[in-house]
């Protein structure tokens, strides 16, 4: 799933000359979920750490298969936030007001939308950012167990 969103990606990713380095688990761990709103969520997350880096963006996608938990870290060495920021990315319609510095288009909703899917996973997400070095999207997913 998550190759298949990168390479849906190609057009817009080339034009900003932005790299993605992916390290994904090599067992594969299986999850259940809704694959058009998990497919999202990556592209909403990857969409952000283009849109949010100035030159060439430099994102890794990692996955990781920890216990009973898959986790999924995009990670990306752009603008950043400040702590105050990074506590309301989540907060509907909220969008950095330096990000309309770069003309950066956007209505503030995708990363409402992702908290509103991975809770739905029972999942979660966390952010770790810092102003002018990059920010980390990590999501915790229950794995499936029989
Ligand atoms: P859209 O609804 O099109 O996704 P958006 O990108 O502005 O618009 P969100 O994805 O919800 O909205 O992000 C909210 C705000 O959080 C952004 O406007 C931006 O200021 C900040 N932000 C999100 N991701 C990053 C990131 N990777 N690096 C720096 N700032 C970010
Ligand atoms: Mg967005």
């Amino acid at each position: 799933l998550i190759l298949v969103v990168v390479d849906s990606m190609s057009l817009q990713l080339q034009k900003k000359d932005a790299v993605i380095k992916l390290h994904l688990d090599a067992s594969q761990p299986l999850i259940y979920a809704d694959e058009l709103h998990l497919s999202n969520v990556i592209y909403n997350l990857i969409d952000n750490a283009n849109k949010y880096s100035v030159n060439a963006p430099q994102i890794t996608l990692s996955t990781k298969n920890a216990g009973r938990n898959l986790v999924i870290e995009i990670a990306d060495e752009g603008i950043g936030m400040t702590k105050e920021q990074t506590k309301r990315v989540f907060d509907q319609f909220y969008r950095v007001p330096t990000g309309n510095l770069h003309d950066v288009k956007g209505f503030g909703l995708g990363l409402n939308y992702v908290q509103d899917i991975i809770d739905q996973m029972n999942g979660v997400i966390k952010v770790h950012s810092e102003k002018d070095k990059g920010t980390v999207f990590e999501i915790i997913l229950p794995l499936n167990h029989n």
